[in-house]
């Protein structure tokens, strides 16, 4: 489903062929691109529409997909969000390929993630089994561990829309049923691979840095960026930025297992008054079959106070997550 021809031609960009919108953002618009001159095959491209702020240039060279641009993006963002991702090398982020800005748009060149969002495939499963949650969840935490501990980068903005995934590719049987008479023309179906199958969650990596921020390193005790006048406070706070990623982690686990997000409301305010409290169930009867040790772990993160939320150790300490795959998973 390749909408043809609605591409639009951005300058400075010939260098890739588009071919599909794939994400639409608030402040950008993704797309499934090939690589025309180098051997990155298909890339995806974040187009982001810069801010003109004495434009004397009417907006009508804009392609209508940014019409609708709420707000302008400042350009110290940008560079901070490619700046940080340019410093990251981790199975589980994704990667950045390159930065190219021209006149009116900046480009991020992604590596890219042909599943899409995880978020899709909550809404087409309705929820994951325990197992399909944990080989999710714990390779968003493999991510995290890197960014907290060896990075100092927290991401901030951890959800299920920024969640990517490459699909499980289909890999034909080692040892093919022999063909019963009448079943000539039914196809191979393939090794079975944990996930959901073929076309099923692969790998899972990390995206959109867009409010990612360095932190104070609090292994080294080394500030990241300025040196030696920073005050405690500010100290304390970064210190605590590191548990907004866990407490998210909290809420893309519940989420995964059940299907509905553990804080929800349709006035902002009731909501904002839930979270500030933490005030959230395990819902009977969602939650009736899902294992104590899952809802302990879910338990140990969506706690308000961060000083005694689960930090990313913790977290990959628990029973639930070294539970049953603990020999088949990468020493760390
Ligand atoms: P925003 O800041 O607008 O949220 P994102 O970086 O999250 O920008 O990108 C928006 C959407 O585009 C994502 O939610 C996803 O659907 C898609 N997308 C972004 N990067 C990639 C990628 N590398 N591969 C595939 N899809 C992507
Ligand atoms: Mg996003």
């Amino acid at each position: 489903k390749e909408n043809k021809g609605k591409l639009p031609t951005y300058p400075g960009l010939s260098r890739y062929k588009l071919l599909e919108k794939m994400g639409d953002g608030a402040f950008s618009n993704v797309y499934r691109a090939l690589d025309l001159e180098g051997n990155q095959g298909e890339v995806a491209i974040k187009v982001v529409r810069k801010y003109e702020l004495n434009s004397s240039q009417p907006d009508n060279h804009l392609h209508p997909d940014f019409k609708k641009v709420p707000k302008t993006v400042e350009r110290a963002n940008i560079l901070k969000e490619v700046q940080i991702m340019k410093q990251l090398d981790h199975p589980n982020i994704v990667k950045l390929i390159e930065f190219q800005e021209c006149r009116s748009y900046y480009y991020i060149v992604l590596e890219l993630l042909k599943g899409g969002e995880l978020f899709h495939q909550i809404v087409r499963l309705t929820y994951f089994s325990e197992d399909l949650s944990r080989h999710v969840i714990t390779q968003v935490a493999d991510a995290l561990k890197y960014l907290h501990e060896v990075k100092g980068v927290v991401h901030r903005d951890i959800k299920p829309e920024n969640l990517l995934f490459e699909p499980i590719p289909f890999v034909p049987s080692k040892n093919p049923k022999p063909v019963q008479p009448g079943d000539e023309d039914k196809e191979d179906e393939g090794e079975f691979i944990p996930g959901v199958g073929a076309g099923g969650i692969g790998r899972i990596k990390v995206a959109d840095f867009g409010l990612s921020k360095v932190v104070w390193d609090t292994q080294t005790m080394t500030p990241c960026g300025t040196v030696g006048y920073t005050a405690p406070e500010i100290v304390r706070d970064e210190r605590y930025s590191k548990s907004v990623d866990m407490w998210a982690l909290g809420c893309v686990l519940y989420t995964l297992l059940c299907g509905f997000p553990p804080f929800y409301d349709e006035s902002i305010n009731v909501l904002t008054e839930k979270v500030a409290k933490g005030q959230y169930t395990f819902l009977s009867p969602w939650w009736d079959n899902i294992s104590k040790s899952a809802q302990d772990l879910i338990s140990h993160l969506l706690t308000v106070d961060p000083d005694e939320r689960y930090d990313i150790n913790q977290f990959l300490n628990h029973p639930w997550i070294r539970g049953t795959k603990e020999e088949t998973r990468p020493a760390r």
